[in-house]
């Protein structure tokens, strides 16, 4: 075995990232960190505390000072899953509604809110040894990583995927308001100022829209095993 690297997965909302991140970490031994459930549950603690305007802009003046007392974790689960914890409070399932979705994107452009949720995923990479997947990862958490991954797939296609994930999970949605999520979610992401969604020069693209989990999994080994063999 050699040494432990750094991987970064981007890509856009539903395109997969976050199974195929999660099962490369089991199959290789890494930590495995969901960067995007960080944000969803700062969005959560915004929304319990009247942060968010009904216009889904953010009072900034209230969330900022709030940083410092909003403290998120994981938790791992007996079945090697893990659970996202908000001061505390195990709130995985609650992060995942589409309500959530809705305002995750305004709270996530919020500069102060990146600054310090970056620091808290940089503090997460020292070891190296960790598989993290997000928006920015490549690009702004961990630019040195040596294996950087940019996944995308058709809207629609990551609307059909997202629709099943919800149902499965017995979540009341339609395949229209899923849609329209991904698409304002995807635009939100890529047009912000502060570290928006891109690929990074050196990121593999990966187009998995007519691909298996299987596929995926077996591309990603690949280049971790390409990589590390140098
Ligand atoms: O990955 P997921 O869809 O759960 O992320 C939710 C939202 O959090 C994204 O739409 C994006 O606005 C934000 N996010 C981000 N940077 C990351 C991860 C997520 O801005 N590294």
């Amino acid at each position: 075995m050699g040494t432990s690297i750094i991987i970064a997965i981007d890509g856009y909302s539903s395109s997969g990232k976050s199974s195929m991140a999660r099962q490369l970490a089991a199959e290789i031994g890494y930590r495995y960190i969901d960067s995007g459930a960080m944000y969803r549950a700062v969005t959560l603690y915004a929304m319990r505390h009247n942060m968010i305007n009904s216009d889904g802009s953010v009072v900034t003046e209230l969330l900022i000072p709030a940083l410092p007392s909003i403290h998120i974790d994981f938790s791992v689960n007996g079945d090697g899953t893990q659970s996202t914890m908000l001061n505390g409070e195990n709130v995985e399932r609650e992060i995942r509604s589409l309500d959530v979705s809705g305002h995750v994107s305004q709270v996530a452009a919020v500069p102060a809110v990146r600054h310090a949720l970056v620091a808290m995923q940089k503090d997460m990479g020292t070891g190296k040894g960790i598989v993290m997947d997000g928006r920015d990862i490549g690009t702004t958490v961990f630019p040195e990583a040596e294996m950087k991954v940019f996944v995308t797939a058709s809207p629609e296609e990551r609307a059909r995927r997202r629709l099943a994930e919800l149902q499965a999970k017995g979540v009341e949605a339609t395949y229209e308001e899923i849609l329209e999520n991904v698409t304002q979610r995807d635009h939100i992401d890529r047009t912000r100022a502060e570290s928006p969604l891109r690929q990074a020069d050196d990121a593999v693209l990966l187009d998995n829209t007519t691909m298996t989990l299987e596929q995926q999994n077996q591309f990603l080994l690949n280049l971790y095993n390409k990589i590390t063999r140098k």
